[in-house]
């Protein structure tokens, strides 16, 4: 919304946003959040088995966004002990977790157990022994899945591709006999029940066509394994990567579209392998949080060259790594001169000292001053997350927005949270 001139962001005005919250910040609607977290739970159901819609955390994870997740009928996906760390102190209810990785620390397998969590995405060999033997010594139940590579590439930018045969993620579905040495394993042990496989496919995808191939190739493969030993899978968990809107190169698949598309491609490809799959399960983590989110910075300085013109803003490649680590683009606007014309073509730069701190290169937008305050869209996925403290910039505060009020999700650092943990020669 768009008022004198002035954004609104869930009902609040961006330069009242900014007073109270200071710059540089993330900033939530939180009823865009919520509303994307209903769709989800509301069109991904079937009459024909359960389904679930899993939130992947390592989008945007603290305590204010699992707390929205849990209340709008989400499980939880986590890949980290500190993802699943932040969940238990969100109260998040444990049986609803899938843990995912590649290199789950024995620390972590244990945390699992003590948690009793849902159940451990098991993502190769050497995994599946370690949660095997792990698993002896907890007198408690655990699902477990294998993350298997169905090889199917969706066509998004390749380093954020996951699915091609060397990838670091899972196993090849052409190595079936590694798979039943994994499912073998696991299903040896009491308390260990095995229930299926998982794939992911790509992030940001924009062809429903990549889904309905994972679709087939798995369940081709989950027929296959069960005629060659006999181990007949419940569950099916077909990941995230359901893009989100940056730019106007981007046209995501509308959700309803996607879910029906996928439901239906599973009922058909189930009864046509008279396939046991009784649960179906998702991941969104992007399409959950991207477009709900978006930073909020102060314009400082300007500078021209021979040939650009320079905005710099008071964050930068710390607090959003993505134009840099691969060229993501972004939409902005001056907040505060919505109805200007965009008469004047800007690189927007931070302030750390790289000169590939670059957040959007050429984009139209009125005259800058400084003090203006520039609001880049869909950040809310894979900001935050990806934050670092470069040039020990001080992390910016997460406020979520809703009905004209903010509220901090996660507070501003402070240069004494910056040294918290340091330890100088004259600290004990
Ligand atoms: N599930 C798994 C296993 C993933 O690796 C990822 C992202 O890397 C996701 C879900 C979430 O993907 P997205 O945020 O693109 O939906």
């Amino acid at each position: 919304m768009n008022q004198n001139n002035m954004l609104y962001i869930g009902g609040m005005s961006v330069e009242d946003i900014a007073q109270q919250f200071q710059t540089p910040l993330y900033v939530y609607d939180e009823n865009k959040l919520t509303d994307k977290m209903d769709a989800f739970v509301n069109l991904f159901k079937s009459d024909q088995f359960d389904c679930e819609v899993l939130y992947a955390s390592k989008a945007f994870s603290c305590k204010a966004v699992l707390e929205l997740a849990h209340k709008h009928g989400m499980c939880l996906d986590v890949v980290s002990g500190g993802e699943l760390y932040t969940a238990k102190a969100a109260n998040f209810p444990m049986e609803r977790i899938y843990f995912h990785g590649n290199n789950k620390s024995i620390t972590e397998i244990k945390m699992a157990f003590a948690y009793g969590i849902g159940c451990i995405i098991v993502d190769n060999i050497m995994e599946a022994y370690q949660v095997a033997e792990i698993a002896k010594t907890y007198n408690k139940p655990m699902k477990t899945m294998l993350r298997v590579n169905p090889g199917v590439e969706a066509h998004t930018h390749e380093y954020i591709v996951t699915a091609h045969v060397d990838s670091k993620f899972g196993i090849s579905i052409n190595r079936m006999d590694e798979i039943w040495e994994v499912v073998s394993t696991l299903n040896a042990v009491d308390n260990i029940e095995f229930i299926g496989f998982h794939a992911h496919i790509g992030s940001q995808i924009f062809d429903a066509q990549a889904f309905k191939a994972e679709i087939e190739t798995m369940c081709q493969f989950i027929s296959n394994f069960e005629q060659t030993y006999g181990y007949r899978a419940s569950a099916l968990d077909l990941g995230g990567g359901f893009a989100a809107y940056y730019t106007s190169e981007d046209a995501p698949i509308p959700l309803p579209e996607v879910c029906k598309m996928i439901l239906d491609t599973c009922t058909n490809e189930f009864k046509h392998y008279n396939l046991g799959i009784q649960k179906v399960m998702i991941e969104p983590g992007r399409s959950i949080v991207a477009e709900a989110g978006s930073s909020l910075y102060r314009v400082g300085f300007l500078k021209q060259t021979q040939s650009k013109n320079y905005l710099f803003v008071d964050g930068g490649m710390a607090d959003n790594i993505r134009p840099a680590l691969y060229q993501a683009k972004y939409n902005a606007d001056i907040a505060n001169k919505m109805n200007a014309e965009k008469d004047t073509i800007y690189t927007i730069a931070g302030k750390c000292c790289e000169s590939g701190d670059i957040l959007i290169k050429d984009i139209a937008l009125p005259k800058a001053e400084p003090n203006d305050l520039l609001v880049m869209y869909t950040t809310g996925a894979y900001g935050f997350s990806m934050a670092s403290g470069y040039n020990r910039l001080l992390r910016p505060a997460v406020v979520f927005v809703k009905d004209g009020k903010g509220r901090v999700a996660v507070r501003r650092e402070s240069y004494d949270d910056l040294i918290a943990l340091d330890c100088g020669e004259n600290d004990e």
